[in-house]
């Protein structure tokens, strides 16, 4: 990566200190350059490579060669080559760096105070870029010309802002304004002072961010809280929020050594953090769970709002339900209505919409769960060359994916494709895609589901060709390209839902998969899902269908012991749904059988966000060790092994009327499955001597069953590859269809 991180500037000053001439220039494939002179002082410049190499540049693999003496009389900087650039890198948005941070709380500095300070080390990159090449004049920073100064800096190889592109300065860059409700400014001298005011006085305000506008509340006041919750419509589900200092960050979290690098890291994700009961954050934030979003300040207004009054900031994204995140100024005003009470906001546009990343530890390994601000567009390497390919992914959670040549470009995360605005996302990110990879492929892969918004999308672009990718078998092979392998593996798919090539809703999937192809070894048993997407929506459908799977002609008396359905009139209407399964797929989803046990042991009976009651047996679970139930796994002729659960469900019900804990019942449950997977990959390695076990689906952003499953596989001799660079979930997704149909071209199938 050397493009937009000062890394020309880096190798003229290491080739004149160690007393070399040459040239370094940007060419089409990348930075090229030559060095002349006593062969000690070049292996010391090879050295020294590797040793000061600018905080945001990496370099993947260096190999020397021997050139003809040219008898260069200096070093220098050669203007780039024009022609074509793809293969140059543009690099993601980074954090504020320590220098330019020293500079902001320095009241001698030009830039004492300034919002927009950055430097080659740091700043925006991807959300300001309009085309490619990244220069200046293809971003959002073009209106603003340079003053003198900034000039001067620009131009001198030696400073730290030499071709620093979003360089600023008061005099000449952008600036804050304050607005009201209304979208009228507010009279203020200065727009950051008056902001934590109105922070502090129980306001919420939208913020202009890198890749889009934050709603933001003081975190320590429970009415402003709610305030943002009532007003969002977002009852429940985890805010983030933002903290000064990591010092305050270990205040009101726990904090392991891998996860304080993952909170300081350039890219900045927002890490789920173990909740320290310190009074010093809303219980609102994030109710009924043991973790709490954390990020560290990534922007130089975030360090300057976070004045001392405050512990934290709720820092969410700033949308209505199910819609992207906002960038525009005027977009912000409009559809923030009702929500935000003041916009603190500015004049550089937002070009690339782009939301916080998630990432969470495990296995002392960092884990995303959300790949977009900070990470995008850093391409992926991949482990051999395929043919171009551009992939739409799922439904929820969606990102697109473009493979060129080695590298493998995933969307930022794009959302659930649910209301035309995310559709409208959808388009945009595509168009974004194809500008910076400057490629338009003609084959494209989509998801098997025929109701998908991504998989109609697909019939409607120009295409050579279309590949339909089934759901689990992507999640696999998603993991593979993470980890870099090819070959075959056993793969343990495990998620909410998925289109089967049987027309059910797979998501407890056992397969032995390569890059292009699987076989579905085994699966959960099916289970009616009575009401289909409301059976989400109200795991008490789930655990409904589970008890009258188990129990037949009894589980209504236990339905009512249980509280699960409130009348008997229900309890009735549920029974034909089930039996005659009305509106309601079958579904060996993991994720599902989650629901149903957390309903059944009445954590939660219905749930305002996907996967709450599955995270809350989590919760439940965590700290606790418990022995796993019993359960079956069936076999009958050539089908597919069936992993029978009735016996745990009957288990768990034995443990609710002896008055067990729900703490041990959870972590039993969570035992089981993990059991399950270790019995289920032993029998495909007896029938095929397959050793190498892929874990992917949203299932495994669970850190009991992620943890515990690497470890029980590994115990039993299995090398293990789990997801650390693409999310484990559906935003995994498209760089697993990509993979698998670029291996489909490339094998003539
Ligand atoms: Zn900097
Ligand atoms: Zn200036
Ligand atoms: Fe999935």
């Amino acid at each position: 990566m050397v493009q937009g991180v000062g890394f020309r500037p880096f190798i003229y000053r290491v080739a004149v200190k160690n007393g070399l001439t040459g040239f370094v220039q940007n060419r089409p494939e990348g930075v090229v350059a030559e060095v002349e002179g006593p062969s000690a002082f070049v292996d010391a410049f090879g050295a020294d490579i590797r040793l000061e190499l600018p905080p945001l540049a990496c370099i993947t693999n260096i190999e020397c060669t021997d050139l003809e003496i040219r008898h260069d009389q200096n070093f220098q900087i050669i203007p780039s080559d024009a022609k074509g650039h793809a293969d140059v890198h543009i690099t993601p948005d980074s954090a504020t760096c320590p220098d330019c941070l020293q500079e902001l709380f320095d009241p001698t500095n030009r830039r004492f105070r300034y919002p927009f300070i950055n430097c080659t080390n740091c700043g925006p990159r991807l959300t300001i870029i309009n085309a490619i090449p990244y220069d200046r004049a293809n971003t959002s920073m073009a209106c603003f010309p340079l003053c003198r100064e900034c000039l001067v800096e620009y131009e001198n190889p030696a400073d730290r802002r030499f071709h620093a592109e979003p360089n600023a300065c008061p005099v000449c860059g952008p600036q804050l304004t304050l607005l009201n409700a209304e979208g009228k400014p507010v009279e203020t001298a200065d727009p950051v002072k008056t902001a934590i005011d109105l922070l502090s006085s129980g306001h919420v305000l939208a913020v202009k961010g890198l890749g889009g506008f934050h709603l933001s509340v003081d975190a320590g006041s429970s009415e402003a809280v709610k305030i943002l919750r009532t007003r969002k419509y977002r009852e429940e589900k985890p805010l983030a929020i933002m903290v000064r200092t990591i010092d305050q960050a270990m205040q009101i979290a726990c904090v392991s050594p891998e996860e304080e690098t993952l909170l300081t890291s350039p890219q900045r994700p927002i890490v789920l953090l173990k909740k320290i009961q310190s009074g010093l954050i809303s219980d609102s934030v994030a109710p009924h769970v043991p973790n709490l979003g954390i990020m560290l300040p990534y922007a130089p207004l975030h360090h300057l709002l976070l004045d001392d009054r405050f512990t934290a900031l709720v820092m969410t994204s700033a949308n209505q339900i199910d819609e992207p995140i906002c960038t525009g100024n005027r977009e912000a005003i409009d559809r923030l209505q009702g929500i935000a009470d003041y916009y603190l906001t500015h004049n550089r546009d937002i070009l690339v919409r782009c939301d916080d990343s998630i990432a969470f530890v495990a296995d002392r390994k960092p884990r995303l769960m959300r790949r977009s601000r900070g990470y995008i567009p850093q391409p992926l390497h991949l482990k051999e060359t395929y043919p171009p390919v551009l992939a739409l992914g799922g439904q929820l959670k969606t990102t697109h994916c473009i493979l060129k040549g080695r590298f493998a470009f995933v969307s930022p995360h794009i959302g659930d494709m649910e209301t035309p605005q995310a559709r409208d996302f959808f388009h945009e990110s595509l168009a974004l895609m194809k500008r910076i990879t400057e490629s338009d492929p003609q084959i494209i892969a989509c998801d098997l589901h025929p109701a998908y918004y991504s998989t109609q999308a697909a019939q409607e672009l120009p295409t050579e060709r279309i590949i339909q990718v089934q759901h689990h078998h992507a999640h696999i092979v998603s993991c593979m390209v993470d980890n870099q392998i090819g070959g075959d593996v056993i793969g343990l798919a495990m998620d909410g839902t998925g289109y089967g090539t049987d027309g059910n809703a797979w998501g407890g999937e056992f397969l032995i998969a390569n890059e292009t192809g699987f076989q579905r070894f085994g699966h959960l048993q099916y289970l009616v899902l009575p009401g289909g997407e409301k059976a989400i929506r109200e795991p008490r459908r789930i655990a409904a269908s589970l008890l009258r799977t188990v129990y037949g002609a009894s589980w209504q008396e236990l339905a009512h012991k249980l509280n699960l359905i409130p009348d008997q009139v229900q309890v009735e209407l549920f029974e034909k749904i089930i039996d005659g399964k009305i509106h309601s797929p079958m579904s060996s989803g993991l994720g599902r059988l989650f629901d149903g046990v957390a309903a059944l042991i009445g954590l939660r009976l219905s749930v305002s966000f996907e996967g709450q009651a599955a995270m809350e047996l989590e919760a439940l679970a965590a700290g606790s060790t418990a022995p796993p139930y019993p359960f079956d796994i069936l076999r009958n002729d050539d089908n597919p092994y069936i992993v029978d659960t009735t016996a745990m469900i009957r288990a768990i019900l034995a443990d609710l009327q002896a008055g067990q804990s729900k703490t041990i019942i959870a972590a039993s449950f969570h035992q089981t499955i993990i059991d399950v997977f270790a019995v289920m990959a032993g029998e495909i390695r007896k029938a095929t001597g397959l050793n190498r076990v892929a874990l992917s689906g949203g299932c495994f952003q669970n850190k009991i069953l992620l943890e515990g499953a690497i470890n029980k596989l590994r115990h039993s001799g299995f090398d293990v590859y789990s997801h650390s660079q693409v999310p484990s979930n559906d935003g995994g997704i498209s760089l697993g269809q990509a993979v698998i149909a670029a291996s489909m071209i490339k094998k003539g199938m």
